[in-house]
């Protein structure tokens, strides 16, 4: 049984130790806060990397990523060659009044289109004006933070070998031409 007056001492102990230590409130708006560089505020979309697979949309739980498309046809790349068709994006909007921020929209795109963005200042009073239209999607990209930079022991990445590669291989090409040039001149 609790003894009478026991809940009341131990809220003052609670207020005597705390009223000596230093008081840890954040002054925001005043001062903004420090976020680590993994904060999930926004989603940003980088349109160009977009292909409208449509996964983002079909794996988010909450169904509040909203993508319109239409098919447009592509002449054959070279001559003889078949036509192509492609996905062209019309609508891609996300309802971050539904959004949950768990990251799965994120995680999926096979493409690289999605990313977060710590800004977290958009409360509105209007809640539609939380779907977010391609445009402010867009917007976003431009608070992405840099990702870190590789490790210095890792292996270089696929992509950039493969550049680099090519990059040597026409190097020495051209290098070659130049000298044979020169031969056939002097
Ligand atoms: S973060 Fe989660 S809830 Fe929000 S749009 Fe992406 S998948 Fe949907
Ligand atoms: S998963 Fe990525 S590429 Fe596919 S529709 Fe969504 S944002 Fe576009």
């Amino acid at each position: 049984m609790a003894i009478p007056g026991s809940g009341l001492a131990k809220g003052l102990a609670v207020t005597l130790r705390t009223m000596t230590r230093r008081s840890i409130t954040d002054q925001y708006p005043d001062v903004q806060p420090e976020l680590p560089p993994r904060t999930r505020g926004v989603i940003g979309l980088f349109e160009e990397n977009c292909t409208v697979c449509m996964l983002c949309a079909r794996e988010c739980p909450d169904w509040c990523i909203y993508i319109d498309s239409h098919k447009e046809t592509v002449p054959p790349a070279a001559p003889g060659g078949r036509e192509r068709s492609r996905n062209v994006l019309d609508r891609f909007a996300i309802d971050f009044s539904l959004c949950m921020y768990c990251g799965i929209c994120i995680e999926v795109c096979p493409f690289d289109a999605l990313f977060w963005s710590p800004e977290f200042e958009y409360a509105e009073t209007d809640i539609h004006e939380l779907t977010h239209e391609r445009d402010k999607l867009r917007e976003w990209m431009w608070t992405v933070p840099e990702p870190p930079a590789l490790d210095p022991a890792a292996e270089e990445p696929k992509e950039l070998a493969a550049a680099r590669k090519t990059a040597e291989k026409l190097a020495a090409q051209q290098a070659a031409e130049a000298e044979k040039k020169q031969e056939d001149e002097a």
